[in-house]
């Protein structure tokens, strides 16, 4: 028999999503009667913009015809839609990128999955906590993460930067030294983000630590407050020190179709096993061109859409209708008296549990009393118990629906 890889058997099961599954399931078995509405998901409801479906439908004329079709396409991506990129998203903020610092890809998970590939086995991993799983996941695969400790529900080798109301889910830098530092802002699961003065004092520290941010910026198109940077480049020196990734799924409702990016400044350096600098860019297109052969032909046509006149109205359109249904979950929780961060910058809604009732206990309540299905917090790490996630991305019937059903529980 084979060896298998050792590290995937330090993994924790997804317990999260498959008891929150279980748990449900069981309550139907019950009440077969009931109406539950979820606000559980991190998927989008709405359709896509008719600038989209418009731009696919042509694309796919174009691949019926043997004159304008189009087999392999560039992995790193078309130049249309690199272009539209670069315009739509960095020169409107005084960033300018080359071509070839942008890469396309089919999902921002696979891109923040992969990353860690390029660097170094014995690379010290900073994460937020609470945190999108992926991060933590992935290095504990490549073997970086050591081993599990179920009494602190973390792993050994990674640094946890923990985030909390006491610190406004802003998390204080680490005290020792670490190579990569994983930020999500707006961020998922706790809705919250960093003002520029904030996101500086990160660059500075990467710059100080020789450190690698890898910025994870898939709520890009929900920021709606001044001081609140779209881009991590907009901080000066940001290119030397971190590595960006956006996606179109929460943008303009990819999330089936499947399409994102990644972007590699060729400012950006790392060294090698005797101390050389290494352009991390170079890597980067090295595995992307090897294990990757590019995004469909269609998907990049319906992506590049996005960005003209009506694809921008239409996406600003969606973004309002989910961020209405956020500010319909976060007044009317806070109405009750309930303590409630996000969703002025971001779909998701984080609220301090009532009564300290632990993030589990809180969703049985939800769930038996007014039948709606949440995520607990604690299920994104140790950091989030007491606090639970809700999401602006049920229709708008269903949201107020919550709200409504929310008020009579006696809390
Ligand atoms: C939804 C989400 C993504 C995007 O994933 P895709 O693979 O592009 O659909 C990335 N990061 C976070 C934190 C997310 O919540």
């Amino acid at each position: 028999m084979a060896n298998v890889n050792q590290h995937f058997l330090e993994l924790q099961g997804s317990y999260l999503f498959s008891e929150i599954a279980k748990r449900r399931t069981k309550f139907i078995q019950d009440h077969p009667e009931a109406e539950l509405i979820s606000l559980g998901i991190g998927d989008v409801t709405r359709s896509l913009p008719d600038a989209v479906i418009n731009a696919m439908h042509e694309a796919v004329d174009e691949l019926a015809d043997s004159g304008s079709f189009r087999g392999y396409g560039p992995e790193q991506g078309y130049d249309f839609l690199i272009q539209a990129i670069i315009d739509g998203d960095y020169k409107t903020r005084g960033v300018s990128l080359d071509t070839n610092e942008v890469f396309v890809s089919d999902g921002s998970k696979c891109d923040v999955g992969n990353i860690q590939e390029i660097f170094s086995q014995d690379s010290i991993v900073a994460v937020q906590d609470p945190v999108y799983p992926v991060y933590v996941d992935t290095n504990v695969m490549a073997g970086r993460a050591g081993t599990f400790n179920s009494a602190t529900n973390r792993y050994d080798n990674i640094t946890y930067l923990s985030c909390n109301a006491d610190n406004d889910f802003k998390p204080a830098q680490p005290t020792s030294r670490v190579d990569l530092i994983y930020l999500c802002y707006p961020n998922n699961p706790t809705g919250m983000t960093l003002t520029r003065a904030e996101l500086e004092q990160w660059v500075q520290y990467a710059k100080a630590n020789n450190s690698i941010i890898l910025y994870d910026s898939a709520y890009e198109a929900y920021i709606q407050e001044e001081d609140v940077p779209h881009t991590i480049y907009e901080i000066e020196g940001a290119k030397e020190v971190a590595i960006e990734f956006r996606s179109f799924s929460k943008t303009a409702g990819f999330t089936g179709v499947r399409c994102a990016y990644t972007v590699v400044p060729r400012e950006l350096k790392a060294k090698d096993a005797n101390g050389q600098e290494v352009l991390v860019n170079d890597l980067w297109n090295r595995r992307h061109t090897t294990k990757f052969n590019g995004v469909s032909y269609v998907t990049q046509r319906g992506a590049a859409a996005i960005y003209s006149p009506e694809g921008r109205e239409q996406i600003a359109t969606l973004v309002d209708y989910y961020m209405t249904n956020a500010a319909i979950i976060r007044d009317g929780l806070k109405s009750l008296g309930l303590q409630v961060y996000g969703g002025v910058n971001a779909p998701y809604i984080w609220l301090k549990t009532p009564n300290g009732l632990d993030s589990w206990a809180f969703f049985d309540k939800l769930l038996s009393e007014a039948h709606i299905v949440g995520t607990p917090g604690v299920g994104f790490g140790q950091s989030g118990q007491g606090y639970f996630r809700l999401t602006a991305f049920g229709s708008r019937e269903n949201t107020e629906r919550a709200v409504e059903r929310i008020r009579k529980l006696s809390l």
